[in-house]
C-alpha cells in the first residue's frame, strides 16, 4: 500500500467560472489559475501522484505549457489514474476537504462524486468534506479556497510486481 497527500489553493476572482470537483458551481467569481483551477481535482491529483512516487503535479502539467491553458482539471486526473492502472495499482481511498467561505459547497458534494467517479475515480472510494474557514485568514475572508486531499493506493492482488514505480 502507498499514502500521498495533497494540498492546492487559487485565488478568487471576478469573469471566471467556479469548478469544483468537475462540477460547475453558480457564483459571482471563480477560481484563477491557467487550467480551469479546479482546487479539489488538483489536490487529489497531487495525492495520487504522491502515492505513485513521481513528482508533483507541475511536472506533469506545467502551466507554461499551452497544452494545458484553460484545460479541464478532470482530465489531469483521468491521465493519472491511467497510469496509476497501468502500474499495477488501485485507488483503496481518498479523502478530501475543500475549505471556502462562500460559496457554500455541501449542496454539491454527492455531484462531485459522481462527476469524478466518471473520469476514474472508483464509485464509493472517494469521501468529499466541506468547511468554512471561521472567517480568518484568505480563505476566510473569501480571497481564495483550499483543498486537502490523502490517498491510499493498493497493489493489484496478483500482479506482476515490476517495481516500477
Ligand atoms: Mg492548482
Amino acid at each position: 500500500m502507498r499514502i500521498g497527500f495533497g494540498y492546492d489553493s487559487h485565488r478568487l476572482v471576478e469573469g471566471r467560472n467556479l469548478i469544483i470537483g468537475g462540477v460547475k458551481i453558480p457564483y459571482g467569481k471563480g477560481l484563477l489559475g491557467h487550467s480551469d483551477a479546479d482546487v479539489l481535482c488538483h489536490a487529489i491529483t497531487d495525492a495520487i501522484i504522491g502515492a505513485l512516487g513521481i513528482g508533483d503535479i507541475g511536472q506533469h502539467f506545467p502551466d507554461t505549457d499551452p497544452q494545458w491553458k484553460d484545460a479541464s482539471s478532470v482530465e489531469f486526473l483521468h491521465y493519472i489514474l491511467e497510469l496509476t492502472t497501468a502500474n499495477s495499482f488501485e485507488v483503496g481511498w481518498i479523502d478530501t476537504t475543500v475549505i471556502a467561505e462562500e460559496p457554500k459547497l455541501s449542496p454539491y458534494i454527492e455531484l462531485m462524486k459522481q462527476e469524478l467517479s466518471r473520469w476514474g475515480i472508483p464509485q464509493g472510494r472517494l469521501n468529499i468534506k466541506a468547511k468554512t474557514n471561521e472567517g480568518m485568514g484568505f480563505v476566510g475572508n473569501g480571497e481564495g479556497i483550499v483543498a486537502y486531499a490523502v490517498c491510499l493506493l493498493k497493489r493489484f492482488p496478483g500482479s506482476l510486481y515490476t517495481e516500477k514505480l
